[in-house]
């Protein structure tokens, strides 16, 4: 513990993040660093507690509590209120193949949802130590300083391991056993590695520069990766056993939940599950900076967003991006109370009133939450070819007084010209850090965005490792 009164000498302070009605006219992460004597108090705000809750990973209730990777926070928030950087670094990696992924902060959504806040023990009376912000600080300095470098094993045991699937499973599953000596092939259906971290999460809360950032140091690591190979499809299973002498799974959960399979209208056009929806989103991004034209446009449509979660949020924020001319997300969980409820105790994670990046942004633009209570859902009518949907009476007069998440059909005035008329007032209020953009006009116009090469890390053995071990044996992959 850097400092023993730190926790009374210091309030918690986070980086300002860009405006929401700035950011919905591009598609870049938003996210800002504190300065770094901001993050040293931040830092020295950590109790370093006996037991520290923050990173005993364990299920209450059936909700994370604490870092569910057991991350050791207390050491480095310590070593950053110290200045000690680098050996932070080094604390963070003793636990965390992939830091820059779990500690992407934003403002309000987040990678991950950071349960050790909600745990931390600072929270019981006062709000808790920026855990999330230290951790993504400390790796951006680590990349920024060029202290994460490929570290290939020093030797190879000589077997094979193949792995299925290439999102955070199939990636943290590769990166250890590649640093266990093994030689690790992975296998992709998508045409980019990365999984969820690539085709899932939008751009704007996850850069694919990052998740391709990585994905080439494993490749120099020595690990090889197969993009545009379905397992069972162009690559037969049996042959996967006879090549390799083992194999792990990380498919994933592909298949959607269809629970509207058997509503009235549900086979009229317009009604697309998210995945469709955020997949080729970011796939045009990436391809063409969405000149292709091949992805599911939002753009001038009344958008309904059935489900309030992360993904739903996702929808959300690519939606406003698009420029839709209205929008609603309909939620069928009760609002939670805007604190801990009595049966809700720390350290239980929060179950409290967060409006996620999505809701901020449409917010900003419309004044309100988009969000909705909505139980039960009427039949999809059609209106020509297309799908409208009758929106339940979920928020009726006497509703919409108690709850803070209130709905207005009749919307106007659409999203860009909204944020032209929004854009002054807001940046003064909120003291956006990150420089306006310039790029784009209205959210309409992708700015210009390089894509990563595509699967640079699959060229990279053939371009020779940066090992001395020695290559892997010509059959590791055997088609
Ligand atoms: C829109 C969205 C947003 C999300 N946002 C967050 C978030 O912010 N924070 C968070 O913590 N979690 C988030 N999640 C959840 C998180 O992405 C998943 O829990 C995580 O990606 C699961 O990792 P995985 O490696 O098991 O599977 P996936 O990431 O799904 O990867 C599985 C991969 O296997 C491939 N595959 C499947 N079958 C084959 C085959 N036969 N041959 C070759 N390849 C195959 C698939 O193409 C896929 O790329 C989000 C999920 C979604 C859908
Ligand atoms: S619980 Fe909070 S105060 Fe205690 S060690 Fe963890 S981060 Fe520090």
């Amino acid at each position: 513990m850097g400092k023993p009164t730190g926790f009374m000498d210091y309030k918690r302070e986070l980086p300002l993040a860009e405006a929401p009605a700035e950011r919905v006219r591009h598609w870049r992460e938003f996210h800002a660093h504190a300065a770094e004597p901001m993050l040293q108090n931040q830092g020295a705000r950590c109790m370093d507690c006996g037991i520290p809750f923050c990173h005993t990973g364990a299920l209450l209730e059936g909700m994370a509590s604490g870092c569910p990777i057991h991350n050791l926070i207390p050491e480095w928030n310590d070593l950053v209120y110290k200045g000690l950087w680098r050996e932070a670094l080094d604390r963070l990696h003793k636990t965390n193949n992939f830091p820059e992924f779990t500690g992407r902060p934003e403002f309000t959504g987040r990678v991950c949802p950071a349960p050790c806040e909600g745990s931390c023990v600072l929270g019981i009376n006062e709000p808790p130590v920026t855990i999330k912000s230290i951790e993504c600080a400390i790796i951006d300095k680590g990349f920024e300083q060029g202290w994460i470098v490929p570290e290939p094993p020093s030797h190879r045991t000589g077997k094979r391991v193949a792995v299925v699937g290439s999102g955070p499973a199939g990636l943290a599953a590769a990166a250890q056993l590649n640093r266990a000596g093994h030689w690790v092939t992975v296998f992709e259906r998508a045409d980019r590695i990365g999984g969820l971290l690539m085709y899932g999460i939008p751009n704007m809360k996850l850069d694919k520069h990052t998740v391709q950032r990585r994905i080439d140091i494993l490749a120099a690591e020595g690990v090889i990766f197969h993009p545009n190979t379905e397992v069972g499809k162009n690559y037969p299973a049996d042959k996967l056993r006879q090549d390799f002498d083992a194999v792990i799974l990380c498919g994933g959960a592909t298949k959607p939940n269809d629970f509207f399979t058997k509503t009235e209208g549900r086979n009229l056009q317009g009604i697309h599950f998210a995945m469709e929806f955020l997949h080729a989103n970011t796939k045009s991004l990436l391809d063409s900076s969405h000149q292709d034209g091949r992805f599911i446009s939002a753009k001038d449509k009344d958008v309904i967003v059935i489900g309030g979660g992360d993904t739903g949020t996702d929808c959300v924020g690519t939606a406003l991006r698009h420029g839709c001319k209205s929008l609603v997300q309909l939620e069928i969980v009760p609002i939670p109370p805007l604190e801990r409820a009595a049966d809700n105790p720390w350290p239980q994670w929060p179950k409290v009133y967060r409006l996620d990046y999505g809701q901020e942004e449409g917010k900003a633009l419309w004044g309100e939450d988009p969000r909705a209570g909505c139980k039960r859902f009427t039949p999809f009518r059609s209106n020509g070819s297309r799908a409208t949907a009758e929106l339940p009476r979920a928020i009726s007069p006497a509703r919409k007084k108690s709850c803070p998440l209130s709905l207005s059909y009749s919307r106007s005035v659409s999203p860009a010209r909204k944020i032209n008329s929004l854009t002054s007032s807001a940046s003064t209020k909120t003291r956006a850090r990150t420089p306006r953009p310039s790029t784009a006009s209205s959210p309409r116009a992708s700015p210009a965005y390089s894509p990563p090469a595509t699967c640079a890390a699959a060229k990279a053995w053939s371009s020779g490792p940066s090992t001395k071990a020695a290559a892997p044996p010509a059959n590791a992959i055997g088609f």
